[in-house]
């Protein structure tokens, strides 16, 4: 109780808005409506704090010298530029970081900065805080939704990210952190309008400068949401298949029953943008005796005939309390080697961070729906605080 009284005297009387989530568009309008910049100047004064926030990291308006000081002060007064508080930072045995990230009160997620994955390093965002769909071998499938994560969330994850390693104001290829994947919680076409703004945000060449080309979002198959995601995007798809037949994916990817395989395989053909040179990836988790044998193989091999497509098989990362376990490490290199044969290259992805559960499927946050009766009271408490 004694935090949530120091947290309301800490808060201004109207939650100042947070200029570091806003779109170019979106922090002009705001400017402007805060009566701090006319119109006529405020897309080139947006584009010159834009670039302090997104491309410097600064977190502090006083930063900006090349806006006037009183310019500074009036920014200060309406807006802030916060970054949500590291809960607890955890770093594996092979480099791979997990933050667990309070980005409102009560509602943490994690996002996974995963060195040496592609030419440098992924960072892997959450999207929702937990998930509506209960794919059966996934962890963040058990955490009932929370909600959704706004695009100014999304952002943050990248730029704790960017603080911790340091890496504000670099330019170009020798970068620690050049690929986004939307892999971690949630799934991220049930929550489209945030990871667009997020992913605008991102790949802008004045800020963060992560192409789009390098960024993934991985869907487990909202098949009506894939065209709006390339048009909006031009993001790389990963879809999450698992299964070559309908009653397995039933199980595995409960979705399935209502967009299956032949719709899902549809779907993809036409995403925006599919090319030879711009692929989509197929995640296959590798359950043993469940989906692994060799004919499983040899049917995922004729589903994608066609489809311009990467294969990943991704060993099953266990957690507790599921039924699954890893297929044998021989059963997945025999399962990869079919799909090498039939011309698909280095399909197994290396688990990474199991030892501080930051592997693929194993995110999960504490937090929970807090009952609408519990927020109006503590919304009481803190108006009287
Ligand atoms: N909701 C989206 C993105 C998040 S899950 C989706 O489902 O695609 C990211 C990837 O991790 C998905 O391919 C998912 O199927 C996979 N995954 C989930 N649980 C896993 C586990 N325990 N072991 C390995 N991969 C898992
Ligand atoms: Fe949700 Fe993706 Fe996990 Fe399925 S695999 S429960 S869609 S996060």
């Amino acid at each position: 109780m004694g935090a949530t009284l120091d947290l309301a005297r800490a808060t201004p009387a109207v939650a100042a808005v947070n200029l570091s989530g806003l779109t170019r568009g979106q922090l002009a309008a705001a400017l402007v409506e805060a009566g701090v910049v006319p119109a006529p100047k405020a897309k080139m004064r947006a584009g010159q704090i834009f670039r302090w926030v997104h491309f410097r990291g600064v977190t502090d308006f006083e930063q900006m010298t090349d806006v006037a000081k009183e310019t500074r002060a009036a920014l200060a007064e309406a807006f802030v530029l916060t970054r949500p508080e590291i809960v607890e930072r955890q770093v594996s045995r092979d480099g791979t970081r997990k933050y667990l990230i309070r980005v409102a009160p009560g509602i943490e997620v994690e996002a996974v900065y995963i060195p040496d994955v592609g030419r440098v390093g992924a960072l892997c965002v959450s999207s929702q805080v937990g998930c509506t769909l209960n794919c059966t071998f996934c962890h963040t499938g058990t955490q009932a939704l929370v909600r959704n994560l706004t695009a100014a969330e999304i952002v943050a994850q990248v730029q704790v990210a960017k603080d911790d390693l340091d890496e504000w104001a670099v330019d170009g290829e020798d970068r620690k952190l050049s690929n986004i994947v939307f892999m971690g919680m949630g799934e991220p076409l049930y929550n489209l309008d945030a990871v667009a703004d997020a992913i605008e945000i991102i790949s802008d060449n004045e800020g963060i400068a992560i192409s789009r080309r390098r960024i993934t979002v991985s869907t487990s198959g909202v098949v009506p949401q894939l065209q709006a995601l390339g048009e909006r995007t031009q993001a790389m798809l990963a879809i999450s298949l698992h299964a070559t037949n309908d009653a397995l994916r039933d199980v595995l990817v409960p979705l399935n029953k209502k967009y299956d395989i032949a719709t899902l395989i549809e779907g993809i053909r036409n995403y925006p943008g599919i090319s030879n040179a711009r692929r989509v990836t197929f995640e296959y988790v590798m359950l043993k005796g469940v989906n692994d044998s060799p004919d499983e193989a040899r049917a995922l091999v004729q589903l994608l005939k066609g489809v311009p497509a990467k294969i990943n098989l991704i060993p099953f990362n266990p957690w507790p309390g599921t039924q699954y376990e890893c297929s044998d490490w021989a059963t997945i290199e025999r399962f990869a080697a079919i799909l090498n044969r039939a011309g698909y290259s280095s399909p197994i992805r290396t688990p990474r961070g199991r030892d501080i559960l930051a592997a693929c499927g194993q995110l999960k946050s504490e937090s929970e729906k807090v009952r609408a009766s519990v927020r109006r009271r503590d919304a009481a408490v803190l108006a009287s605080g």
